[in-house]
């Protein structure tokens, strides 16, 4: 008799985004004149750079051309794009890093949600809250997570990151965490975290023989010097961490899909016999067997993006959304909402006025101004009273949903 993985069952039905979508689709049907601003997609809307276009149709060609085809890619994926990374990505920060450290995936989702493949189902889990839904719900699926009860998951270790305490997360104290799940800069807060309040989380790590999983898919938007581009900027950080970057969001690649995951040959961590393993062993060993690779096309695709003119053009980009990030920041401020994010990552984090909910909030938005946001306690408890809108809409429309906030002031 075949069984399901009940862990499935446990998993309450998301329904931020279809609740949006249907809010939306039901006041369009009932107003069907007014034109609706939205904000609130996670979604990347420029087209890929020249450089980029111009490498996959070279690449296309190449796979037209027997002497110049290619079939299964290398397991860690193609040398040529480890070394631009490590190169361009690792090097000039001081990180010196091995080929073999270097494993080139289809984004940074898919890894994130794929690493407890190689950790023991008997650790325990600290996530920041708000968060990124995919750290919560694949360790839910594997039964890592525990039971769902109202305080959430009864193996999750909960730290708030809200207002009070400027965004920053504590370390946990009710009980040691195992592995650790980090974003900086944060999705849905667009906040950054310091060197030294990173410190202590790998200090943490260091001295509890947890692991930190770093997610720094925003790393290309930090504008201001000083903050951490990578986790391994701290000293000791190759014994206890993780690092996924993704093409996505630093040059469109959402559709493309590739990005990479640094597994240091230093991690390791217990095995039942008490013996130390090598985590980069065994996630090649993972990787090997259940992952395709990403193809030779999205490879030199985003190459590119470290040629002189590639760079260049995913700095305009990028300066773009975060041009719109700047004007929603000055306009909120000036109209009084409190405003968090905007300055380092492409998400502005307001606090809903007058006490409203997330979701009062949203009602609001849509039916007065017709701004789509997305409504903050979607991304957890400690989201309750805050309000999410995304710099990577038009410069348009960011200036119109602007103009129509304030002609309601
Ligand atoms: C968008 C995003 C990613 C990147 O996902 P891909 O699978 O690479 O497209 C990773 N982490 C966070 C927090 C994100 O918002």
């Amino acid at each position: 008799m075949a069984t399901i993985n009940n862990n499935f069952l446990k998993l309450p039905v998301s329904y931020l985004f279809s609740d949006i979508a249907r809010k939306v689709a039901k006041y369009r049907e009932e107003n069907p004149d007014a034109s609706i601003i939205r904000l609130g997609i996670g979604d990347v809307t420029r087209p890929l750079a020249p450089a980029v276009i111009e490498a996959m149709h070279k690449a296309v060609d190449e796979m037209a051309c027997s002497e110049t085809f290619r079939g299964y890619g290398p397991e860690h994926g193609y040398d040529f794009l480890q070394k631009a990374i490590i190169e361009n990505d690792y090097l000039p920060r001081g990180i010196k890093l091995e080929m073999d450290e270097v494993f080139i995936n289809d984004g940074a989702k898919s890894d994130t949600g794929n690493i407890g493949d190689i950790l023991g189902l008997d650790n325990s889990l600290c996530m920041t809250d708000p968060i990124y839904p995919v750290y919560v719900d694949s360790n839910a699926m594997c039964g890592r997570a525990g039971e769902l009860t109202p305080d959430g998951w009864s193996n999750i270790t909960y730290c708030p990151c809200n207002a009070e305490n400027g965004f920053t997360p504590t370390l946990p104290t009710s009980r040691v965490a195992d592995i650790i799940y980090l974003c900086f800069p944060n999705n849905p807060t667009g906040t950054v975290i310091t060197r030294a309040e990173l410190k202590k989380w790998v200090d943490y790590a260091l001295q509890h023989d947890s692991i930190i999983m770093y997610d720094a898919a925003y790393e290309a938007y930090i504008q201001e010097e000083d903050i951490p581009h990578s986790i391994y900027e701290i000293e000791g950080a190759k014994r206890c961490a993780i690092e996924f970057r993704s093409y996505s969001k630093t040059a469109g690649f959402t559709g493309v899909r590739c990005g990479y995951t640094i597994v240091p040959l230093e991690l390791t961590a217990r095995a039942s016999d008490g013996s130390r393993v090598a985590l980069n062993a065994l996630w090649n060993r993972r990787q090997c067997t259940k992952f395709n690779g990403t193809s030779y096309i999205q490879h030199r695709a985003a190459e590119a993006i470290y040629s002189e003119e590639g760079r260049k053009q995913i700095r305009e980009t990028i300066s773009y959304y975060m041009e719109n990030a700047r004007i929603m920041r000055d306009a909120l401020t000036e109209m009084g909402y409190e405003v968090y994010g905007g300055v380092n990552a492409p998400y502005i984090w307001l606090r809903c006025p007058k006490g409203m909910s997330s979701w009062e909030f949203f009602d609001y938005l849509l039916h007065g101004p017709h701004i789509v946001g997305t409504p903050g306690v979607g991304f957890g408890p400690s989201g309750e009273g805050y309000f999410r809108l995304t710099a990577f809409g038009t410069r348009e429309n960011c200036i119109e949903a602007m103009h129509r906030l304030k002609a309601l002031n």
